[in-house]
């Protein structure tokens, strides 16, 4: 079995802006992965993304393949912010990139990652395995989906989490119960309630967080000074969070590190969102899930508020419930391999180069986050990650080589 010198393993936008870069250095690898297969298989249709559009960008070195040019080569409509972008054209988008920047990835799922110190092994279901020195993970975040303790219990379709939705029309005339305050729950339960649901929201805050609409008037100097904007919002706070990940790495203890990313960028509610949401969902605020049984082909769950203990009966209890980093849910690393890695409480300890302390083995996107900071649990993170790594790869003395991704589209030459 020859060996290869660089896999990446995921197609979403992390894989696609590092194998963007990788391509533009001449740097050989693989791409494994179905392209965008979170944002396709496991986001409702009719969705919209939370990110301003300027914030909604795959990464290529050259800039040349931007969601502005993409509007503007499809004669599309492009605002840097205030006009939300559809998940719909996001996907349109991500599929011309990938065709300019990266080629074709091979969407074979890796079953098995063993081996270790530059001389990993990749298995698949009906293929042969390959070897690879380097080994990029960058498979997001559905291993690490969150279901809180109360729920875990119960079985499929009377519980699931919210990645799980699928085409919300399936629930028309259900009663659905949707738990959490976050982007995700909150625009579920839009969703649903749109297509014919009935829903109510249980959520432990007393009060829904919504982000504040952009200005329609152009913003003073002042203002940009005093709250500029970036890939995460606005103000030097979140500047810094967004520009500089890796200061963030260095600055800050480990402890400190993982206090911050779970308790900033908590969940929030996109500023369009808010009228289709409020006076809309019936909402249940304070709300803790005491208990949840079946009952019949239903639910009954137990909810503690502010004025006392009340009973419900649901079709559907959804978890908007989020994700949680944690290394042994990367099911992927064999167990002998995954033990072996160093970790920071749950998270994998990262160098500056994302390289985990077995050598050759590096882990992007929301696994990062703990180490690199909030900016990395959104794909603005990519713009960061992508030149990381070509610049260590390339310092590796990765050898020259075609791609192994077929050609690019013309436009792209
Ligand atoms: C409902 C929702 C809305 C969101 N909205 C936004 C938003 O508006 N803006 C934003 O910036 N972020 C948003 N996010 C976060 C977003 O998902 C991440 O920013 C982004 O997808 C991270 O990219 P990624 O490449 O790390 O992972 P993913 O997009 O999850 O891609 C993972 C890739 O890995 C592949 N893969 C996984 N396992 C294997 C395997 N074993 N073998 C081969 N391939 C594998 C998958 O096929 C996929 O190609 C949202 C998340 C959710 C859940």
């Amino acid at each position: 079995m020859s060996i290869s010198d660089t896999v990446i393993v995921g197609a979403g936008p992390y894989g696609l802006s590092i194998a963007a870069h990788l391509r533009a250095a001449d740097l050989p690898f693989q791409i494994f992965g179905s392209t965008l297969e979170s944002w396709r298989a496991f986001m409702p249709a009719g969705m919209v993304l939370k990110s301003e559009p300027f914030a909604s960008n795959l990464w290529d070195p050259g800039r040349r393949f931007t969601l502005e040019r993409f509007a503007e080569e499809r004669k599309l409509p492009y605002q840097h912010s205030g006009r939300p972008l559809s998940l719909a054209d996001f996907l349109d988008y991500a599929e011309w990139f990938r065709q300019r920047a990266v080629g074709e990835p091979n969407p074979a799922r890796v079953q098995r990652i063993t081996g270790g110190a530059g001389e990993f092994t990749l298995e698949f279901a009906g293929q042969s395995p390959i070897r690879a020195r380097h080994v990029i993970l960058a498979t997001g975040h559905m291993p690490f989906r969150y279901v809180p303790q109360e729920l875990a219990g119960l079985a499929e379709p009377l519980s699931f989490h919210s990645t799980r939705i699928g085409d919300v029309r399936a629930f028309s005339g259900r009663d659905v119960t949707i738990v959490g305050a976050g982007q995700s729950a909150l625009e579920s339960a839009a969703l649903l309630h749109e297509a014919g649901a009935a829903v109510r929201l249980i959520a432990r805050t007393d009060h829904i967080i919504w982000n504040p609409a952009p200005s329609a008037k152009q913003r003073s100097f002042i203002d940009t000074i005093r709250q500029p904007e970036s890939g995460l919002g606005f103000g030097w706070r979140s500047v810094a969070v967004c520009e500089l990940p890796q200061v963030f790495r260095r600055l800050f203890p480990a402890e400190k590190r993982h206090r911050f990313v779970a308790g900033s960028w908590g969940p929030t509610g996109a500023w369009w969102l808010r009228e289709r949401f409020e006076n809309r969902i019936n909402t249940m605020l304070g709300g803790r899930i005491r208990s949840a049984s079946p009952a019949g082909s239903r639910v009954r769950l137990v909810v503690e508020q502010p004025s006392g203990l009340s009973e419900i009966e649901t079709d559907h209890v959804i978890c908007g419930t989020g994700f949680k980093v944690d290394m042994d849910r990367i099911e992927l690393l064999d167990s002998s391999l995954r033990s072996s890695i160093a970790r920071e409480g749950a998270a994998p300890l990262l160098d500056a180069h994302f390289e985990t302390s077995m050598a050759g083995l590096f882990i992007v996107g929301i696994a990062s986050a703990p180490t690199f900071g909030p900016v990395m649990r959104f794909m603005f993170g990519a713009k960061h990650v992508a030149p990381v790594l070509a610049r260590h790869l390339r310092g590796t003395g990765a050898a020259r080589a075609s791609p192994a991704v077929g050609p690019l589209s013309r436009a792209a030459k």
